[in-house]
């Protein structure tokens, strides 16, 4: 019984269970901790099987009964683990120890089972696995947050020995992945140099005695490419002792070069407006000027007068430009509009001066902060306009009242310009005129002429004049009379002409008067004896080509003086007027007839034979015959005929004429009014 109380104390269950001849295993004892487990009297238990006790957990009773089975089998002790409901519904986990008891004759008679407890080792365990896999979940993160960190992160440890770096600064220093840790300080040692290194070491120092340090380094790459750094080294200190140092790396090459191209930019913009020889400036949307440049200062000279910060305003005073007008362009910058015009300003000694303002929006981030100003001063070239335009109205107002024609033409003959006059003397308008031929509107038969001449002054660069006849206002033909200039361009290169054409119409006019006087008669205006010579040379050479006969004739007034005497020398003349008018009615078309001098007149028959020239005489003298009225008064006359032909009588129109003069003279003597052809 004593040792019932002293088993009943321990805090393992303690089991005994007796197997009997027919292998059947009924508990015999259990201690209190035992019985409170399964929640059963020491009577309850006593005697049952295993089946019987845990008839409600069968899996456990297969499980205990298979154990049971491995000690009857081995004969040994065996140990198992086992985990069940506790009387409280929570899980017991628990080692049972079974231990075999053998009687006398060595069999197996009993088995003590001891059944510990384990559940708060087991919870424990349980705990501490999980807080390891939480702690490689953490490692692991870190890992992860390293590996994966695109910045460089780099561990050295206490001894400023670098123990690992990750993928990125890998790819940073350009180098593969599988190189070692040995080679890759090597490299490193190289690539950073040693004046970089010993600014590293010092800063290191410094980390590893507890104080994150920040800066900027670099190194060269191998392909020589420069790599600019910015790092950041924190210690890594556990349970108060320093491990070492994290060094978190960022390439900041690019950034470099942009703040780098920036800095440039900027100091190109300074330049520029620092230097420029324009003025410019730049305002605020309250109108401050923000800055100027030295040639402002230059350009628009301000009266010393006002506050630190002038304002638009201030300098109303010195436009002559409506200010109106100016400050309506700053407006219109400031809505977004780039402008462009012109002012005009009062300098310093009251001269003006001209400026070319341009006044540009100033956008910082799509937002209007001011307006940009720069102003060239055009003064020079505008007073050169102003003195252009004087002398063009000039020229203008010459061109403009002239009769003459100026246009120029280009060496392909085309009219570039052409003068106001064009309007009025030829009903053309000049812009019409410009882009034609120059030969637009030129007669004809003039044409050829103009044209040679003009390929002739092109090749030679010389001036030249030449006559031709244009078309005029009412359609009628207008001459011209036109000197033509050479205009060379700035490379002395011939670029076209300038045509001056003056309308010589009326000395055209008294030209052919003159010449008609010299071949025409003046008083009957038949040909005179000149005209008929060449006429009938010309005649006589065709007759010669075609072996054809021509003929001429001589005719002589009969007593044409008592005409004079008696009716006086203006009835004559009257008369000579009318025996032409009956001559060329009773001639064709292509016989010539022509005064030799006083009464006497020559008649040129072409093609014709003695047959046709006898038929001719006869109605000339016909129609003679026939009573003149003169002066109111009616009488007759007659005339005699000499024929000599071509070319029996004569080859030259001198033989051919004195031919027919003396067959002539035959018929005066004849008796006069008749016709006698030379022998
Ligand atoms: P004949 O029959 O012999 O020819 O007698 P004729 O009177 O006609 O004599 P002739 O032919 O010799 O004289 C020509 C005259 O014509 C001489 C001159 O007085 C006259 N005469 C010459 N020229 C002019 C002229 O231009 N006007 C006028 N009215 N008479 C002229
Ligand atoms: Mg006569």
């Amino acid at each position: 019984m004593f040792f019932q109380e002293v088993l009943d104390q321990l805090s393992d269950m303690l089991f005994i269970v007796e197997i009997d001849e027919k292998n059947i295993l009924r508990y015999v004892f259990a201690n209190q901790t035992g019985c409170n487990q399964l929640g059963l009297s020491l009577k309850q238990i006593a005697g049952k099987t295993i089946g019987e006790v845990f008839y409600d957990q069968p899996e456990r009773e297969a499980l205990i009964s298979k154990q049971y089975k491995r000690i009857i089998e081995k004969r040994e002790s065996v140990t198992y683990r086992d985990q069940f409901p506790g009387p409280d519904g929570k899980t017991v986990y628990s080692e049972t120890r079974l231990d075999p008891l053998f009687n006398e004759k060595g069999e197996l008679a009993y088995i003590v089972a001891v059944v510990r407890d384990i559940t708060e080792s087991v919870r424990q365990q349980e705990a501490l696995i999980r807080k390891n896999d939480r702690l490689q979940e953490a490692e692991h993160h870190w890992q992860s947050l390293i590996e994966n960190n695109t910045d460089g992160v780099l561990f050295i440890n206490k001894e400023r020995k670098l123990i690992r770096v990750n993928q990125a600064f890998r790819n940073m220093l350009g180098i593969s992945s599988n190189l070692e840790m040995r080679e890759l300080r090597e490299m490193m040692i190289q690539m950073f140099g040693p004046e970089e290194l010993e600014k590293i070491y010092s800063l290191r120092r410094l980390v590893l005695q507890g104080r994150s340090q920040e800066y900027e380094s670099y190194f060269f790459r191998q392909d020589g490419c420069r790599i600019n750094l910015q790092v950041k080294e924190v210690p890594v200190i556990m349970k108060g002792e320093m491990q070492g140092l994290y060094a978190f790396v960022k390439d900041i090459t690019e950034q470099k070069h942009i703040e780098k191209e920036l800095r440039e930019s900027e100091e190109r913009y300074r330049s520029l407006v620092d230097h420029n020889q324009d003025a410019v400036w730049s305002l605020d949307l309250e109108g401050n000027f923000t800055s100027v440049n030295p040639a402002f200062e230059k350009i628009i000279e301000r009266r010393p007068k006002s506050a630190k910060k002038p304002n638009l305003r201030d300098f109303e005073e010195e436009f002559v430009t409506p200010f109106e007008d100016v400050l309506q362009r700053y407006e219109e910058a400031k809505q977004g509009k780039s402008v462009e015009y012109n002012v005009s300003l009062y300098h310093l000694n009251k001269e003006v001066v001209h400026l070319s303002f341009t006044n540009i929006p100033i956008y910082v981030e799509g937002k209007i902060i001011g307006v940009y100003g720069i102003g060239k001063d055009v003064t020079e070239e505008v007073n050169a306009k102003n003195a252009l335009h004087e002398s063009e109205k000039q020229y203008r107002l010459i061109a403009e009242n002239m009769n003459d024609l100026i246009a120029v033409f280009n060496l392909e003959g085309i009219i570039t310009y052409a003068s106001p006059s064009y309007q009025p003397v030829l009903g053309v308008k000049p812009e019409e005129y410009v882009g034609q031929p120059a030969i637009t509107l030129i007669h004809e038969e003039d044409q050829p002429e103009i044209v040679s001449r003009f390929a002739k002054a092109v090749k030679h660069q010389s001036p030249y004049t030449v006559e031709f006849r244009k078309k005029g206002r009412l359609g009628e033909w207008l001459y011209f009379e036109t000197v033509c200039m050479p205009i060379w361009n700035e490379q002395s290169l011939l670029e076209g002409f300038v045509g001056i054409s003056r309308n010589i119409n009326e000395r055209k006019y008294y030209e052919e008067k003159l010449e008609h006087m010299a071949f025409y008669d003046p008083l009957t205006d038949v040909p005179n004896r000149r005209l008929f010579e060449k006429l009938a040379n010309q005649a006589i050479k065709k007759a010669a080509q075609s072996r054809q006969e021509m003929s001429i004739m001589y005719l002589d007034l009969d007593k044409f003086k008592s005409i004079n005497d008696t009716l006086g020398h203006d009835a004559g003349d009257e008369l000579l007027r009318q025996f032409t008018d009956r001559l060329k009615g009773s001639l064709r078309k292509m016989d010539v007839l022509a005064r030799m001098g006083g009464d006497e007149f020559t008649v040129l028959l072409p093609h014709t034979d003695t047959t046709a020239a006898r038929e001719i005489a006869g109605s000339l003298l016909q129609a003679i015959r026939q009573p003149y009225q003169v002066k109111g008064r009616l009488f007759t006359t007659t005339s005699s005929i000499g024929i000599a032909f071509y070319p029996q009588h004569g080859q030259t129109v001198e033989e051919l004429i004195q031919q027919a003069d003396k067959a002539m003279y035959r018929a005066k003597q004849g008796g006069r009014n008749s016709f006698i052809i030379a022998d």
